[in-house]
């Protein structure tokens, strides 16, 4: 960090000493070449966060289970008094785990830091006379950063310029109301508390209204939040279903190992060999314990994050993915999300008289309002040629309009800089700039026409202000509005000075009306086919937007949201005078709400939720965020919204479309349903595994697996096969079923029964089979039953890749990563049992064909049930409507 001028700090510095200093001029920014220089100089502007977790402690992770550990220890036992390779052999299996345990967190750690570079902060700087977007960690001291309303500010900056701007410093200063901030030095403010610090705006804080201009003064951990070392980082890792997952397994573990305990008693009990019976019970533990269960959702939920980023959908918040499937309500700006905004402007009515662009100007007032609506605009010029407005869609549509009748921005702005600004806010609906040049100070005014008119008391004509109906011109708003335009009203008014800043809130007034200028914004092609979507998915959409509600109505109805061209709509008006329990019953059937202040859309949330819904929001402004935050999945704008909604919501919109949302959401139950398939795989896998190792000793039988049986059986069957699953494509349907309520049980519908039953049938089959070999005196009984095991599980993760659909009917080939695992584990198992150095070690002897056979018929019947169990679903959901 570069230091202040002895004995003071930056705030008591002039603008001119602290550009000085830093060796910038604040016009054009630091030359390019400076910025590389300066990184290498002063580092990144990042504060630190938790390191990541290295691969040693990652590896470590694995063993620090406990039962890993008792295994191990009797491996050990089991080696020095007897056979060594014993000892080898389960050592290599808990290793090879190990590996598996250890690649899975990698990549769900992997994904999880992808994920949060993608959402990293940007800040706009002006570098070598250019502004430019770039990533917020590559600020350095000196920068000239430009900040407006719902920019987190990104480093601490010494304002040099600005209109009125208010910042939210409660996350530094714990005050909650914005402050305004100026540019004078404050010379007296020595060691003055932050909030005291008027010029300067710090790293963390937001901007909520107003735009400026500021001089990185300190980057990094060097910022006064780095100093603090308050960590943003401090979000959850886990998500509801791991810490459920968690506290179950926790239990189930308890279950397990008591079961262990008495088939250790009973076989020893029998005249088993105590230190083998030890071996078989802890190996059973190792193997039918699901520890593995939360870092297999994560590996799930982080892939399927990642997916989701390919379809434009930004996952901020990991628990939101497994949650989105259960949304029952899509709340949704209009414009930009459900329309284009893309505008352009249809009609001009000044004095009167239509004006289309393109056709000749009909009058001089149709000039001065075009003129009004090109100053009054904050719409930039890119440097890149072709020189194309950038900004708000609104005010470049305006621009372009105006330029169609030789009416240059560009030009204006030179001849009539503005001296002062009123920006816009979507409370007040309007905005005001003042403009001065050879003819003296005006003032330009445009906005909503209801938020505008009203300030109007009189229409310009280029011989003098004359009288106006206000209640006409609004009528005609309103018919335009009816048509789905958007309308916006333009005013002017002369000043013989600049007012002070204190009573801006009062210069929009006595203004003198221009016209009205309609903008087109279509629906998005794709929004019509998601809002059936949605509908079809048992998902309610709801419009929210700032617009006239007879816009709003028109394209709601367009797109399908109201099947009633007049249907009701909701005014912010009408919501200020309802009461809660009013508000309640009209939310249930309203569908559009128009006029809305952003303030108003928590009320919605709130009455939503009340009435038991899950709720998706969306939202741009800074003023969305508290919305957003309380919303069940809040969702932000990754192109046209601020920081502050971004940092609120748990899902970002890469390209600011609805159609993304409906996506989402079909992603989130896929995911949710994945995890549910891996769920019912692996633990009827150790339910079966348990009922065969159990039931043996009450039916008379000896013990059918050795400790290395159970224990390759647990490696190859969870380990690729089951992330295999996270491949599986949505179920047919996916979208043509109601919502699953959020609290409701991952166990839920048959789950439990499935996997104590199939795990039950999995179990009768591996002791039929050994009783039926014993019976007929054949001494290849336990490789069989080792081998029917490994097979059921095979054919069981095929047929539950539905939980309605036939195995025929979805194809072996659409999931192609899992019928290779199911392969390459068959081919693995028959390595165990055919190679002659690995027999000895894996206690198996080469089966004939027909033996083989035989454990592959078993399988089969496995599968067979489950078909069956599928065919009894189909049929209960035909006969009454599924109850999830
Ligand atoms: P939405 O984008 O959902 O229409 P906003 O809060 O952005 O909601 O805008 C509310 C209203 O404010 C708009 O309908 C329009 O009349 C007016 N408005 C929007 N943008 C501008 C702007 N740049 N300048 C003046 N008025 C605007
Ligand atoms: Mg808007």
């Amino acid at each position: 960090m570069k230091d202040s001028p002895e004995g003071t700090a930056w705030h008591q510095c002039e603008t001119h000493e602290v550009a000085r200093e830093h060796g910038v001029d604040p016009a054009v920014g630091l030359p390019l070449a400076q910025t590389q220089e300066r990184t290498e100089r002063y580092g990144a502007n990042a504060l630190q966060t938790h390191e990541r977790r290295g691969w040693v402690a990652l590896l470590a992770d694995q063993f620090k289970d406990f039962m890993v550990l008792v295994l191990m220890a009797a491996a050990v036992i089991a080696g020095v008094i007897g056979e060594l390779t014993d000892t080898l052999a389960i050592a290599v299996i808990v290793l090879l785990n190990a590996v598996i345990g250890f690649v899975q967190s990698w990549r769900a750690d992997k994904a999880m830091a992808a994920l949060r570079q993608l959402a990293a902060a940007q800040a706009t700087v002006l570098r070598g006379g250019e502004v430019q977007v770039v990533a917020a960690s590559t600020l350095v001291p000196g920068d000239v950063v430009l900040l407006e309303a719902g920019n987190q500010i990104p480093a601490d900056l010494r304002l040099i310029e600005l209109a009125r701007l208010q910042v939210d410093e409660s996350a530094l200063t714990g005050e909650s109301v914005p402050v305004d901030k100026q540019t004078d030095a404050l010379p007296q403010t020595d060691g003055a508390a932050l909030g005291d610090r008027l010029n300067m705006v710090f790293k963390g804080t937001t901007a909520t209204h107003g735009r400026a201009r500021g001089l990185v003064v300190a980057i990094g951990m060097d910022t006064e939040l780095g100093k603090v070392a308050r960590l943003l980082d401090s979000e959850d890792r886990s998500t509801p279903l791991q810490r459920r997952l968690a506290a179950f397994g926790k239990r189930l573990a308890l279950g397990v190992i008591g079961i262990c305990l008495v088939i250790f008693a009973v076989g020893v009990l029998r005249g088993e060999a105590p230190l083998l019976m030890a071996l078989t019970a802890i190996s059973l533990a190792v193997a039918a314990i699901p520890e593995a269960l939360p870092a297999v959702v994560t590996v799930l939920l982080a892939l399927g994050a990642r997916r989701m980023v390919s379809q434009h959908a930004l996952v901020r918040r990991l628990p939101s993915v497994e949650t989105l499937g259960s949304v029952t309500v899509i709340c949704s700006d209009k414009t930009g999300t459900l329309t284009q905004n893309q505008m352009h402007a249809e009609l001009l009515l000044a004095g009167g008289l239509p004006w289309v662009p393109g056709d000749a100007l009909p009058g001089p007032v149709h000039r001065e309002a075009l003129q009004a609506a090109a100053l009054c605009n904050d719409a930039r010029q890119g440097h890149a040629p072709p020189a194309d407005w950038e900004g708000d869609p609104t005010e470049t549509a305006l621009v372009l309009a105006a330029l169609s009748a030789q009416i240059d921005k560009a030009a204006l702005d030179l001849a009539m800089p503005r001296v002062q600004e009123q920006p816009f806010d979507s409370e007040r609906k309007r905005m005001t700039t003042f403009h001065r040049s050879a003819d003296g100070l005006v003032a330009y005014t445009k906005g909503a026409p209801e938020s505008v008119l009203p300030c109007c008391t009189s229409r310009w004509t280029p011989d003098g202000p004359t009288a106006m109906d206000g209640a006409t011109v609004l009528a005609s708003a309103t018919e335009l509005a009816a048509k789905g335009l958007r309308v916006l009203a333009l005013a002017r008014r002369d000043h013989a000075r600049l007012p002070d800043t204190n009573a801006l809130a009062s210069v929009e007034s006595e203004l003198q009306f221009l016209g009205l200028i309609a903008l087109i914004d279509p629906p998005r092609p794709e929004a019509a086919a998601a809002v059936r979507d949605c509908i079809a998915a048992g998902i309610t959409p709801i419009m929210i937007t700032g617009d006239h509600p007879a816009t709003a109505r028109a394209i709601a109805h367009r797109l399908g949201i109201v099947a009633d061209a007049q249907a009701d709509v909701l005014t912010g008006q009408d919501l200020r005078t309802l009461d809660e329990a009013t508000l309640q019953q009209r939310v249930a059937h309203v569908r559009v709400y128009a006029r809305v202040d952003p303030a108003q859309k928590i009320r919605i949330v709130e009455a939503l939720q009340s009435l038991g819904h899950f709720v998706a929001m969306t939202g741009d402004g800074v003023n969305d965020a508290p919305a957003l935050k309380r919303a069940d999945i809040g969702v932000s704008m990754g192109k046209g919204g601020t920081d502050v909604a971004r940092e609120a919501s748990s899902l970002v919109l890469l390209d600011d479309n609805f159609a993304t949302i409906v996506a989402a959401v079909r992603e989130g139950r896929r995911i949710y349903d994945n995890i549910r398939k891996f769920v019912r795989y692996a633990m009827t896998g150790n339910s079966g595994e348990i009922w065969t190792l159990f039931l043996a000793p009450m039916l008379l039988l000896p013990i059918p697996l050795q400790p290395i049986h159970i224990l390759w059986v647990n490696l190859v069957t969870d380990g690729l096969p089951g992330l295999a699953l996270a491949a599986e494509p949505a179920e047919r349907g996916v979208m043509q079923r109601p919502p699953r309520a959020p609290n409701e049980s991952l166990f839920a519908h048959g789950m439990w029964q499935h996997i104590l039953g199939i795990g039950l049938l999995i179990g009768g089959l591996c002791l039929g089979l050994q009783a039926w070999a014993l019976h007929n005196g054949n001494t290849h009984w336990q490789t069989m039953v080792f081998t029917a095991l490994t097979l059921s599980q095979m054919v069981h993760v095929l047929t539950i890749r539905s939980e309605t659909q036939s195995l025929l009917r979805l194809g072996l080939g659409s999931n192609r990563p899992l019928l290779g695992a199911v392969l390459l584990t068959f081919l693995l198992q028959m390595a165990t049992i055919y190679i002659p150095i690995l027999q000895p070690i894996f206690k198996t002897q080469a089966l004939s064909l027909t033996e083989l056979a035989i454990c592959l018929g078993a399988a089969l019947v496995v599968g067979v049930v489950v078909e069956l169990e599928k065919a009894w679903r189909r049929r209960k959901a035909q006969t009454c409507p599924p109850s999830f």
